[in-house]
């Protein structure tokens, strides 16, 4: 069976992790005989984590349960595309070593780069506008952490390219781990 991986997208809210997965998503399902499967953040909070909030303990127990789904979805050959703010290293870091122990599964993470002006200036989800008027608490790059990877697979700079730019990077970087053909 064809090796499954793991795209792990992280960056701050508004980065373009979304947009850029959804790229991806499109690429794959026209130009390779894969399975894809998103699991975008907002999306799988409200259907695996509807019970946990934005501390440390609770974000880390959200990436917990989407590192547990990776898994399963990954060793089955799925390329799973996982779009998730994942503000700790420490997590992060357990992802890689999860999947990379299993030879059945892959795995690459790329920060999504994005200066927190530009986000701020996106606010896609009117998140900041809310955070910097003191509605919401705990907004990642406002009041709470985050903590760039030291050594991604991948960098995409989201300030300075397109998101067409930025999926073909990563689909390049898939290419040259192997996890591509
Ligand atoms: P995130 O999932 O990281 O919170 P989103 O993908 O939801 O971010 O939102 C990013 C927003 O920025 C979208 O509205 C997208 O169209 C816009 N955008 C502008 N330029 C870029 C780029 N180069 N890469 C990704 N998104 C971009």
């Amino acid at each position: 069976m064809t090796k499954g991986f793991v795209i792990w997208l992280t960056g701050l809210s508004g980065s373009g992790k979304t947009t850029i997965a959804r790229e991806l998503e499109t690429y794959l399902v026209n130009n390779s005989h894969r399975n894809v499967e998103i699991l975008d953040g907002d999306v799988v909070r409200k259907n695996l984590s509807p019970d946990l909030g934005f501390s440390k303990e609770e974000r880390d127990q959200h990436n917990h349960r989407v590192i547990w789904v990776s898994k399963i979805l990954a060793r089955n050959g799925v390329v799973v595309i996982v779009s998730l703010i994942s503000p700790y290293r420490e997590v992060r870091d357990y992802a890689r070593s999860e999947l990379s122990q299993d030879e059945r599964s892959g795995f690459m993470e790329i920060f999504v780069k994005c200066s927190i002006e530009t986000c701020i200036q996106r606010d896609p989800k009117g998140l900041y506008k809310r955070a910097l008027a003191g509605e919401i608490k705990k907004m990642t790059g406002i009041d709470d952490p985050y903590q760039e990877p030291l050594n991604p697979e991948l960098i995409v700079d989201t300030d300075n390219e397109t998101v067409v730019e930025s999926a073909q990077k990563i689909i390049e970087a898939a290419k040259s781990l192997g996890y591509l053909s």
